[in-house]
């Protein structure tokens, strides 16, 4: 596309966004080919502010664990993943598990607590309810998001339980609701190549339905950077924002970036996203996302630098304090594995927005002026 058609292209999708009209695959697509990065951003912040977005941003308290890297699945992405007998191998009993948030609590009194694992092939069902049931007893305060689509779905080859009855149980035990892994990238041809083992997106969408209809919010995510295409990028995106039209039950979107170390990728040559990739996803995320109220610049991923810029791009969230991650850390992420909230709100305020702590549900818990 010519630079004049790509001009043409953005003025066009920007009268759509002035007039409130929904955009389409063909806008999402003129607007990832888009090289004017500045336009997009001040484009998907205008869609933001019209769409009753303020100067607020949003972060939480929280703490990251992961129950067990065993993982029966092996994709190719997939840094973190071990085998049984694999050095580093873990899996904690769900005593361990409740024993490490209080000790941590009582340093940081995080208010969530977001948990993903592996799919481990030898525990079962009763495994996930008693690391619930046990962390909701200790903690009755904090908020439980844990586990992906995909260790629902693994939960239900366990038992033989539909997701709904998984889901049930899990939310009788005092789960919250799910974080938004798993996802990847819906498009089949890519699942293929990086994920064969994985679930049919299907069961994504299913996992997800399910929960809402149990009055259950989650989280989405999509990770690109890898083999996908633009197009598939934006197919991803309108799927999410279909099932957020029937359920209105995702509170937020996560764009996550592809971590090529220490995975078969890496060896194949391929790098980090650039910035202006991430800042480009950030922004047509939000132009194409119209009703998932928050999208968060994930500062894990990308550094609290990239993240307080990418506020100017549309995003209105950088997570938390998170305390201890380890996935994107195992496939080379070179942030810290913690922010303490004097940066997360001197970050935040030096870019002219306001710091807002809030818990899981985007109620307010500290304003920051
Ligand atoms: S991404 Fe998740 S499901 Fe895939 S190998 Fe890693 S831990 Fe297992």
């Amino acid at each position: 596309m010519s630079v004049v058609e790509r001009i043409h292209s953005l003025d066009l999708v920007r009268e759509k966004v002035i007039a409130g009209e929904r955009l389409d695959l063909d806008d999402g697509i003129a607007l990832m080919e888009c090289d004017d990065i500045l336009a997009l951003g001040d484009l998907a912040d205008t869609a933001r502010r019209l769409r009753g977005g303020s100067d607020d941003v949003y972060f939480v308290q929280n703490l990251y664990l992961n129950q067990t890297n065993i993982c029966r699945v092996k994709c190719k992405f997939c840094a973190f993943a071990r085998t049984e007998r694999q050095d580093g191998a873990y899996l904690y009993s769900p005593a361990e598990i409740v024993e490490d948030a209080l000790t941590q609590h009582e340093h940081t009194q995080f208010t969530e607590i977001h948990m993903v694992g592996g799919e481990a092939p030898d525990v079962d069902l009763s495994y996930y309810v008693d690391i619930v049931r046990g962390l909701k007893t200790a903690l009755p305060d904090v908020h439980l998001k844990c586990f992906t689509a995909s260790e629902i779905h693994h939960m239900t080859k366990l038992s033989g339980l539909s997701h709904e009855d998984v889901l049930r149980e899990l939310q009788a035990a005092g789960l919250g609701s799910l974080p938004g892994g798993g996802a990847e990238i819906f498009a089949e041809r890519v699942r293929r190549l990086i994920a064969p083992g994985k679930e049919h997106p299907d069961n994504w969408f299913h996992t997800h339905r399910a929960a809402h209809n149990l009055g259950m919010p989650t989280h989405c995510t999509l990770l690109y950077g890898h083999v996908e295409t633009y197009e598939e990028r934006v197919d991803h995106l309108l799927r999410l924002r279909s099932l957020q039209d029937e359920t209105g039950g995702f509170l937020a979107f996560i764009p996550l970036a592809f971590h090529p170390e220490n995975t078969v990728f890496e060896r194949r040559g391929w790098t980090f996203s650039a910035g202006t990739d991430d800042l480009k996803m950030i922004a047509v995320s939000r132009l194409l996302l119209d009703n998932i109220p928050n999208i968060k610049a994930y500062w894990i991923m990308m550094g609290m630098p990239m993240a307080s810029i990418a506020l100017h791009f549309g995003a209105n969230d950088v997570q938390g304090t998170v305390v201890r991650e380890e996935i994107f850390h195992a496939a080379g992420a070179r942030t810290e594995t913690e922010q303490q909230i004097d940066e997360l709100v001197r970050y935040v305020g030096e870019v002219g927005r306001t710091p807002v702590q809030r818990d899981t549900l985007y109620n307010e818990l500290r304003r920051f002026e």
